[in-house]
C-alpha cells in the first residue's frame, strides 16, 4: 500500500466493497435478476435490460489512451463531480477533517465537502497577480486534518492556468501529507501539456479530466479520475456499482474516437478564435471595466453594473452566469465563449448600455 493511502478514512480502507454480478460476457445471464427481453424501441447496443459492465474495459483503456495513461490509473464516473465527490467521501472524516481550496474557484468542491461534514479552509489566488496560485500560503495553511488539496488549472471561474512549477512543488512537500487534486476540466483549451505525466512521478497526484466540455458531452456525464493504482482501487470500492449507465458508455466510445477527437479539435481552435475576437469587442465595450485574460473556454468580466448586464444579455436572448454571490468577484460575471452569431449577438447588447450607472460618480 502507498503511503498516502493512509490518509483515507480508517473504514474505507477496510470497506468491503460491495460484489456486484460477476462480468462474464461469454455466457447467458441468469444471475442478476435482469429481464431476459429489451424493451421494445431500445436503441443501445448492449440492450438497457443488462445492467452495464462496471468500470467498462473498453472504456478505462480507451480513457486511458485519451488521457494518456495506464488504464489502472483511471476511474471512470458520472463526471468529474462523481470524481470530487469520491475524493470528499473516502478522505475526510466527517467533523473531523478538512479540504482546502482557493476561492474563487469551482463551486463543487466545497459543496462535497460541506456534504461529508468536513471543513474547507481557504487560500485565495492572488487577484492581482492574475488570480496565481499563492503556494506559499498554501504550505503555511496546511496541517494534518486537511486530507485534500482541490486546485483547478484553468481555473474556473476565473480562467487562468496555474503555475505547473508550483503546483509540482506542492506535491513533493505534501508527500504522505496531503493528496493534491488537480481539476483540469478546461485543459484542452490551454494549449499546454496536461499534468497526467506527473502521475509517474508524485503518489499524491489525483487529476480530474472530464468529456464536458472539449468534448461536447456534458449530457452523457462522464469524467475521468487518474491517479496512482492503488488510490483508483480505493475509490471503485466507494463508486456506486453501475456507475456509467450504458447509453454513456456508448456515447463516449461513439463521440471520442479518432474523427470526433479531430472534431473536437477543430471546434477547440474555433473556441479559441472566437474567445479572443470576444474579448477584444468586450473590452470596448463601456459598461465592461475590465475582461481577464482566459486559458479556458469562457471570460471573466468585470461590469460596472451586474444586474444591467446581466439583463441586457437576456434582452438579447442569452444567459450569463451571475458571480455577484462570490465575494472576490462581487462586480463579475462569466461569459462562456458561444458561437460567432451568439458572441456578437452578446457585445450588441452590451454595447447599448452606459458606461456609469446612474448616481455613480466614477
Ligand atoms: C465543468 C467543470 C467540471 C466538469 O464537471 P463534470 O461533472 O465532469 O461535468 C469539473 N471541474 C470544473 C472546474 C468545471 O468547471
Amino acid at each position: 500500500m502507498i503511503s498516502i493511502l493512509q490518509l483515507a478514512r480508517p473504514e474505507i480502507l477496510t470497506l468491503r466493497p460491495y460484489e456486484h454480478a460477476a462480468w462474464e460476457p461469454a455466457f447467458e445471464r441468469m444471475h442478476a435478476n435482469e429481464m431476459p427481453w429489451r424493451a421494445s424501441q431500445e436503441d443501445s447496443a448492449a440492450g438497457l435490460n443488462r445492467y452495464p459492465e462496471p468500470q467498462p474495459e473498453e472504456l478505462i483503456e480507451h480513457l486511458a489512451q485519451l488521457y494518456g495513461t495506464s488504464p489502472e490509473n483511471v476511474l471512470a464516473g458520472r463526471g468529474s463531480d462523481e470524481g470530487i465527490d469520491l475524493l470528499v467521501r473516502a478522505f475526510c472524516r466527517a467533523g473531523e477533517d478538512s479540504i482546502m481550496i482557493c476561492p474563487p474557484t469551482f463551486g463543487m468542491y466545497k459543496v462535497s465537502a460541506r456534504i461529508q461534514g468536513a471543513g474547507v479552509v481557504e487560500v485565495p489566488l492572488l487577484k492581482e497577480r492574475g488570480f496565481a496560485l499563492d503556494a506559499e500560503r498554501v504550505l503555511a495553511a496546511w496541517n494534518e486534518k486537511i486530507k485534500l488539496i482541490f486546485l483547478c488549472s484553468p481555473n474556473n471561474p476565473t480562467g487562468n492556468l496555474l503555475d505547473r512549477a508550483a503546483i509540482e512543488a506542492l506535491c513533493t512537500k505534501l508527500t504522505d501529507k496531503a493528496v493534491v487534486v488537480v481539476d483540469e476540466a478546461y485543459i484542452e483549451f490551454a494549449g499546454v501539456e496536461s499534468i497526467v505525466p506527473a502521475l509517474a512521478r508524485f503518489e499524491n497526484l489525483v487529476v480530474l479530466r472530464t468529456l464536458s466540455k472539449a468534448y461536447a458531452l456534458a449530457g452523457a456525464r462522464c469524467g475521468a479520475l487518474l491517479a496512482h493504482k492503488d488510490i483508483v482501487a480505493l475509490l471503485s470500492g466507494v463508486i456506486t456499482p453501475y456507475a456509467l449507465p450504458t447509453h454513456t458508455i456508448e456515447s463516449v466510445l461513439l463521440c471520442t474516437d479518432a474523427s470526433h477527437r479531430a472534431e473536437a479539435q477543430a471546434r477547440i481552435q474555433t473556441i479559441l478564435r472566437e474567445r479572443e475576437v470576444l474579448l477584444n469587442a468586450l473590452v470596448a465595450v463601456p459598461a465592461v471595466r475590465r475582461v481577464w485574460r482566459s486559458d479556458a473556454n469562457f471570460l471573466l468580466l468585470q461590469c460596472v453594473d451586474v444586474k444591467s448586464v446581466l439583463d441586457a444579455a437576456m434582452s438579447g436572448g442569452l444567459i450569463i452566469r451571475d458571480l455577484r454571490s462570490n465575494p472576490l468577484l462581487a462586480d463579475c460575471v462569466r461569459v462562456s465563449v458561444g458561437t460567432p452569431e451568439q458572441n456578437a449577438r452578446l457585445v450588441r447588447a452590451l454595447e447599448r448600455l452606459p458606461a456609469a450607472v446612474s448616481g455613480d460618480a466614477a
